[in-house]
Protein backbone atom coordinates (compact mmCIF):
# COMPACT_ATOMS: atom_id res chain seq x y z
CA UNK A 1 0.00 0.00 0.00
CA UNK A 2 1.00 3.55 -0.77
CA UNK A 3 2.18 5.36 2.15
CA UNK A 4 -0.22 8.71 2.22
CA UNK A 5 1.30 12.06 3.75
CA UNK A 6 -0.14 15.05 4.77
CA UNK A 7 0.71 18.87 5.15
CA UNK A 8 0.19 20.41 8.42
CA UNK A 9 1.12 23.95 10.22
CA UNK A 10 2.15 25.15 13.52
CA UNK A 11 3.83 27.02 15.51
CA UNK A 12 4.64 28.21 19.17
CA UNK A 13 2.34 30.25 21.73
CA UNK A 14 4.24 33.62 21.14
CA UNK A 15 3.75 33.54 17.26
CA UNK A 16 7.68 33.87 17.00
CA UNK A 17 7.90 30.24 15.14
CA UNK A 18 5.55 28.82 12.66
CA UNK A 19 6.43 25.99 10.80
CA UNK A 20 5.05 23.91 8.00
CA UNK A 21 5.53 19.86 8.28
CA UNK A 22 5.08 16.66 6.44
CA UNK A 23 3.82 14.12 8.59
CA UNK A 24 2.44 10.56 7.93
CA UNK A 25 -1.12 9.94 7.74
CA UNK A 26 -1.11 7.46 10.93
CA UNK A 27 2.31 9.52 12.37
CA UNK A 28 4.70 7.96 14.87
CA UNK A 29 3.28 9.63 18.11
CA UNK A 30 5.39 8.75 21.55
CA UNK A 31 4.41 9.61 24.92
CA UNK A 32 6.96 9.67 27.10
CA UNK A 33 6.96 9.98 30.90
CA UNK A 34 10.80 9.95 31.78
CA UNK A 35 11.80 12.30 34.09
CA UNK A 36 14.04 14.15 31.47
CA UNK A 37 10.89 14.98 30.16
CA UNK A 38 8.77 16.08 33.05
CA UNK A 39 11.77 18.16 34.23
CA UNK A 40 11.70 19.98 30.79
CA UNK A 41 8.41 20.48 30.33
CA UNK A 42 6.84 19.94 33.49
CA UNK A 43 4.66 17.23 32.71
CA UNK A 44 3.87 14.09 30.09
CA UNK A 45 5.15 15.22 26.53
CA UNK A 46 4.26 13.74 23.62
CA UNK A 47 6.23 14.28 20.33
CA UNK A 48 5.89 12.82 16.80
CA UNK A 49 9.00 10.95 14.46
CA UNK A 50 9.83 12.83 12.02
CA UNK A 51 11.04 11.62 8.74
CA UNK A 52 14.73 13.20 6.87
CA UNK A 53 13.18 16.69 6.07
CA UNK A 54 10.14 16.67 6.89
CA UNK A 55 9.99 20.23 8.33
CA UNK A 56 10.38 23.50 6.87
CA UNK A 57 11.21 25.52 10.21
CA UNK A 58 13.50 28.96 10.69
CA UNK A 59 15.83 27.34 13.15
CA UNK A 60 17.45 30.45 13.69
CA UNK A 61 14.50 31.88 16.11
CA UNK A 62 15.02 28.55 17.97
CA UNK A 63 17.49 28.21 21.56
CA UNK A 64 19.04 24.94 22.26
CA UNK A 65 19.88 23.09 25.24
CA UNK A 66 22.00 20.08 24.76
CA UNK A 67 22.25 17.28 27.39
CA UNK A 68 22.88 13.40 27.76
CA UNK A 69 19.57 11.33 28.13
CA UNK A 70 19.01 8.94 30.30
CA UNK A 71 19.58 6.59 27.36
CA UNK A 72 23.39 7.96 27.15
CA UNK A 73 22.08 9.60 23.89
CA UNK A 74 23.19 12.74 22.96
CA UNK A 75 19.81 14.61 22.95
CA UNK A 76 19.04 18.32 21.35
CA UNK A 77 16.29 20.53 22.33
CA UNK A 78 15.04 23.15 20.49
CA UNK A 79 12.80 25.57 22.12
CA UNK A 80 11.22 29.26 21.19
CA UNK A 81 13.93 31.73 22.06
CA UNK A 82 11.04 34.21 22.94
CA UNK A 83 8.16 32.50 24.58
CA UNK A 84 10.13 28.83 25.68
CA UNK A 85 7.82 26.29 24.05
CA UNK A 86 9.52 23.32 23.27
CA UNK A 87 9.33 22.57 19.52
CA UNK A 88 12.07 19.77 18.44
CA UNK A 89 14.41 17.67 20.18
CA UNK A 90 17.28 15.80 18.31
CA UNK A 91 18.25 12.08 19.15
CA UNK A 92 21.56 11.88 17.83
CA UNK A 93 21.89 8.08 18.25
CA UNK A 94 18.72 7.42 15.55
CA UNK A 95 19.62 10.42 13.47
CA UNK A 96 16.59 12.01 13.86
CA UNK A 97 14.40 14.64 14.67
CA UNK A 98 10.97 14.44 16.78
CA UNK A 99 8.63 17.45 16.69
CA UNK A 100 6.87 18.13 20.41
CA UNK A 101 2.70 16.86 18.93
CA UNK A 102 1.06 20.02 20.86
CA UNK A 103 2.70 22.50 18.56
CA UNK A 104 0.91 21.51 15.68
CA UNK A 105 -2.57 23.72 14.83
CA UNK A 106 -4.71 20.77 14.12
CA UNK A 107 -4.04 17.45 16.38
CA UNK A 108 -6.93 15.93 14.66
CA UNK A 109 -4.75 12.88 12.93
CA UNK A 110 -2.61 12.12 15.89
CA UNK A 111 -5.04 9.33 17.36
CA UNK A 112 -2.46 6.95 18.81
CA UNK A 113 0.41 7.25 20.79
CA UNK A 114 2.57 5.02 22.43
CA UNK A 115 3.79 5.23 26.26
CA UNK A 116 7.46 5.04 27.03
CA UNK A 117 9.50 5.09 30.24
CA UNK A 118 6.12 5.07 32.19
CA UNK A 119 7.67 2.19 33.96
CA UNK A 120 10.60 4.44 35.34
CA UNK A 121 8.86 7.62 36.16
CA UNK A 122 5.14 8.50 35.92
CA UNK A 123 2.18 10.43 38.24
CA UNK A 124 0.88 8.20 40.66
CA UNK A 125 -2.66 9.18 39.84
CA UNK A 126 -2.26 8.00 36.23
CA UNK A 127 -2.71 4.40 34.49
CA UNK A 128 -0.48 3.58 31.87
CA UNK A 129 -0.19 0.86 29.74
CA UNK A 130 1.95 0.77 26.48
CA UNK A 131 -1.27 1.84 24.25
CA UNK A 132 -3.47 3.50 27.46
CA UNK A 133 -3.26 6.43 29.34
CA UNK A 134 -6.21 7.04 32.41
CA UNK A 135 -6.58 9.60 34.56
ZN1 LIG B 1 11.38 11.47 27.93
ZN1 LIG C 1 7.38 31.47 20.89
Amino acid sequence: MEKKFVNKTGGCICGAVKFNVTLDELPRVFSCHCIDCRKKIGGIMSIIELRKDAIDINKSLLSTFEHIGGSGNKITKYFCGKCAAPVLTYVERWNKFYLYAGLLDDISILKKSKNIYYEESHFPFMEISEKNLKT
